[in-house]
């Protein structure tokens, strides 16, 4: 059984790892493969690498999001081929940094947290550059700016925390003993308990409404991209614990270095990119059972091993066939940046700033170049902007000009007046819905060789990508019989 492909009419181009040790990386073909023991048949020998036209590979992988790369990874480590196909220009899937102007956008605000379990064993870390934000955060209501501070990091600033009008004691005590709760549970207990609404999860908990909607509703609205906390009770659970465990960072390279560093980890020659694939065709006339992938350019590639789906949800639901009509409103956000000089700031904390006065458009925001100087050029502020939903009927000018005058509100006009409106970017799916009912640990397996990953398969995180990556590979391999896991 061999692979055959025409050649490529939309110039697939091959992914070069900036951060790849040598470029005498190890090919791709040149790993040694363990010989399946069950009734799959592999071609017996791979040809050397030509073109992407003659490629021949074990396993097809869609998708070079978080959730792809890390079921790559899985499969370069038992030395198992693979072909990862990338319909965009670079890997990263919603994790990319555009460079403009001399600042890093990450394309929408998004914080890495450094206690994210699955996250710990895939990244170094170290190389990341990670660059930390203050732990807590400083809220705007009635008027006025209020510290909320994590006891455990900040001890003194939270002293003045307890007095302060965002909450009462009482909720101060509370978080203590939300922390207590998340901690003593493992993942995947947290990951399977019953579920209520976060907003429902709070008041039960009996926390105040001062701090729900000061704190509680802009700080985690912003994480989930839902004002309104409907999301499950289980992902308000597993981030509490994840910032329990770790710091709240941004990698001084932007956000995008997550993934490159991942597909630095990749044989050089296995990421094609600006490879959009077109449907997946499980009719198979020639008696195989295993499904053939097209590509948008026409080409048919045919796996000997499985497809792993790891694309975000819609796109998903298309290639797999999925009624689509059944499904939730998708998570939105929009994330305006502006350059300022250094000298027109309020701060030079590495601070997060929430709206805690439940009134106008913007949810969050923070001056980026306080928690990592690289992300702008010297002399100069990256400012942050986020909201929630997508806003369509409102012009990305009319936006600006929003948002420029709801900050001039805190920050004063002079100093918001001389900003400098760099890039708009909305983001219509930011994340699936996991609003309950949820099953955050998805069984991989769609039949007939096809594996499914995402976000939408665990929980909508950098974690639950990753952690679904590893996953649908596992079934995978096992289903395969190629190695014991
Ligand atoms: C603005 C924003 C902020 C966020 N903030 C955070 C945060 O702070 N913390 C956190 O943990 N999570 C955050 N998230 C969520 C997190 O980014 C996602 O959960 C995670 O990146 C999803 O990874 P994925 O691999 O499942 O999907 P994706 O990243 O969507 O990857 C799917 C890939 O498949 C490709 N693809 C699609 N269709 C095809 C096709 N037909 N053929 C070939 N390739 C295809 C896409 O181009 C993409 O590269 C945020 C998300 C956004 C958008």
């Amino acid at each position: 059984m061999t692979l055959t492909l025409s050649l490529p009419s939309s110039k697939p181009i091959l992914f070069s790892p900036p951060y790849a040790a040598s470029p005498t990386l190890q090919t791709h073909y040149g790993f040694r493969f363990k010989p399946p023991r069950a009734a799959v048949q592999i071609s017996p020998t791979f040809p050397q690498f030509q073109s992407p036209s003659q490629r021949n590979t074990g396993v097809i992988v869609i998708g070079a999001g978080l959730a792809g790369l890390a079921a790559a990874i899985r499969l370069n480590s038992e030395n198992v081929p693979f072909l990862l196909l990338e319909a965009s220009d670079a890997v990263g899937g919603r994790v990319r940094t555009d460079v403009v102007d001399g600042f890093l956008l990450d394309r929408g605000f998004q914080i890495f947290i450094t206690g994210y379990p699955e996250a710990q064993k895939l990244l170094d870390y170290q190389s990341l550059n990670l660059q930390k934000f203050y732990s807590g955060a400083r809220v705007y209501c009635d008027g006025e700016f209020h510290t909320v501070a994590d006891p455990l990091r900040h001890f003194f600033d939270s002293l003045t925390t307890l007095i302060n009008p965002v909450g009462t004691l009482a909720d101060k005590l509370l978080i203590g003993l939300t922390r207590i709760r998340v901690l003593s549970r493992t993942d995947e207990e947290i990951l399977s308990a019953n579920e209520v609404s976060t907003i429902d999860l709070l008041k039960k908990i009996g926390f105040s409404d001062s701090i729900i909607g000061r704190f509680f509703r802009p700080f985690f609205g912003g994480i989930f991209f839902d004002k309104e906390l409907e999301t499950t009770s289980r992902l308000f659970d597993f981030i509490f614990k994840c910032l329990a465990l770790g710091d709240n960072a941004l990698p001084a390279k932007g956000i995008a270095a997550i993934p490159e560093q991942l597909a630095a980890k990749l044989p050089s020659d296995s990421i094609l990119l600006n490879s959009k694939v077109a449907s997946i065709d499980f009719d198979q006339s020639d008696g195989s059972n295993l499904p053939t992938v097209r590509l948008q350019n026409g080409d048919v590639l045919r796996s000997e091993l499985g497809v792993v789906v790891a694309v975000e949800e819609p796109e998903a639901d298309k290639l797999l066939g999925k009624p689509v009509e059944r499904k939730r409103p998708a998570r939105s956000t929009v994330c305006l940046y502006f350059s300022a000089d250094e000298n027109q700031i309020p701060v030079r904390d590495p601070v997060l700033f929430l709206n805690g006065s439940g009134k106008g458009m913007v949810n969050n925001m923070f001056f980026a170049t306080n928690v990592a100087p690289s992300y702008g050029p010297p002399g100069k502020t990256l400012v942050s902007v986020s909201l929630i939903g997508l806003f369509e009927g409102v012009s990305d000018g009319d936006l600006t000009t929003e948002v420029v005058r709801e900050l001039s509100g805190w920050f004063g006009d002079t100093m918001v007046g001389s900003w400098r409106h760099l890039r708009t970017y909305r983001i219509g799916f930011a994340q699936p819905n996991q609003c309950p009912p949820t099953d955050l640990m998805k069984n991989p397996r769609f039949g007939s060789g096809v594996y499914v990953c995402g976000d939408h398969q665990t929980s909508a995180t950098f974690d639950g990508a990753l952690v679904s990556g590893r996953k649908a590979v596992e079934a995978l391999l096992r289903d395969s019989a190629l190695v014991n896991v």
